[in-house]
């Protein structure tokens, strides 16, 4: 570039003489014919050379630009490149994470479902995927993910949903969406993002292990009621009343409040047996279980103690009401305990209220006491304890 700048300045200083530059009225027509050749000469060389200035700043410029803009291309190119290379990593990081993005926009109502997102509803990344999809996928599976997402729209911190879903594919899933808050300025909530996660088989272990958790409680809770339930009757038997006493006494205590306990005996059961034989005893003993069950409340509990001795614990009333209701059980059974072909039998009733110095044996042996006070009494009586 510097060679033809010079050249052309050397040119025209050689050929510019000062006499003939005198151009004018006074000038002589030889001297401005040789004015006029001197300048048509070195002018065009001048006119040449700027041109040829011009053009080659052009092409250089031109050169320039064109080398200017191929390096923007290859850095575009270059950027792309790493961006797919990017896009490839994230899309194979989900893939192998069994991960999905899931963004919202609540200003615009927008989501975004990253390839992930959409795998894990059974969509192939190569399948289209356009406006109103998303929506259409939530609400084929009963998803009103936006609504959820809105209500927690103040959470600063990171919360998770849970969803079981059924994909395209037809593929039961369980997804876990474990979603963040983005806050803009004024604390408003501009975005939120979610990481989707495939938990089929953790929730599939999950459930299995809640199944067999459940099944081992019922278990439990039905061995325990087969423990503590008297075959025959479907009453409690002696051990959970015994039980039973205990914390109902202690309950009465801590409340203040009274409580007594009733126990009832089958008069000359013995000749029901011998009778009626064996099994039409056991009606008697199902027919009566029944008829005391059906008058207690609640609150109370009624059981078998022993082969035709049975009790009722009536907590929060006194001797006096109670009695009444001993009274009412034995008419009862009086007169609805007939079953088969054996008539109606008769119990004998003792009944005794709680006391500061009473354990749960000591009410038991004063209620016991007042029931032998009703047989010796002749038997189909009620006796209060002493
Ligand atoms: P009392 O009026 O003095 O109570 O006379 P009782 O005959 O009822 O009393 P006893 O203790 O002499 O007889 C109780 C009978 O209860 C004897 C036994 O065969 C019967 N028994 C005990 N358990 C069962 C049972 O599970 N089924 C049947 N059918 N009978 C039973
Ligand atoms: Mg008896
Ligand atoms: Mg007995």
């Amino acid at each position: 570039m510097a060679t033809p700048l010079v050249l052309a300045r050397f040119k025209v200083t050689a050929s510019l003489d000062p006499a003939p530059l005198a151009i004018g009225a006074d000038a002589s027509p030889r001297a401005n014919m040789a004015i006029g050749q001197a300048i048509g000469s070195d002018a065009l060389l001048l006119i040449a050379g700027a041109l040829a200035l011009v053009a080659l700043f052009s092409l250089f410029g031109v050169m320039a630009a064109r080398n200017e803009t191929r390096q923007v291309a290859r850095l575009a190119r270059r950027r792309a490149h790493s961006m797919n290379e990017l896009l490839r990593t994230v899309r194979m990081a989900e893939n192998i994470a069994d991960l999905g993005v899931w963004q919202y926009n609540p200003a615009t109502g927008e989501q975004q479902w990253s390839d992930g997102m959409r795998q894990l509803f059974g969509v192939d990344h190569e399948d289209e995927f356009v406006a109103g999809d998303a929506e259409t996928l939530l609400f084929a599976n009963d998803i009103d993910l936006v609504t959820h997402v809105l209500r927690r729209s103040d959470e600063r911190s990171p919360y998770t949903l849970r969803y079981d879903i059924h994909g395209y594919d037809g593929a039961p899933r369980s997804i876990s969406v474990q979603a963040c808050n983005l806050f803009g300025e004024g604390g408003v909530m501009v975005r939120v993002v979610a990481v989707v996660r495939d938990v089929t088989d953790q929730v599939t272990r999950e459930r299995a292990l809640e199944d067999s958790r459940r099944a081992a409680v019922h278990e439990a809770r039905e061995a325990r009621q087969l423990a503590e339930t008297d075959p025959l009757t479907g009453l409690a038997n002696r051990r959970r009343v015994m039980t039973e006493l205990d914390h109902l006494i202690l309950d009465a205590r801590r409340e203040s409040l009274p409580l007594v306990l009733i126990v009832f005996d089958i008069d000359r059961f013995k000749l029901v047996n011998d009778t009626y034989g064996h099994l039409e005893g056991d009606k008697v003993l199902q027919s009566v279980a029944q008829i005391a069950a059906g008058q207690a409340r609640e609150i109370d509990l009624v059981g078998r103690v022993g082969g035709e001795e049975f009790v009722w614990i009536v907590p929060r009333m006194h001797e006096m009401h109670a009695e009444q209701l001993a009274e009412r059980l034995r008419q009862a059974i009086a007169h609805g305990s007939a079953v088969g072909q054996v008539p109606n039998v008769t119990v004998s009733v003792g009944l005794a209220q709680l006391r500061p110095s009473d354990t749960s044996l000591s009410l038991f042996a004063r209620a016991d006491n007042a029931l032998y006070g009703a047989k010796e009494a002749g038997r189909n009586a009620v006796k209060l304890a002493a």
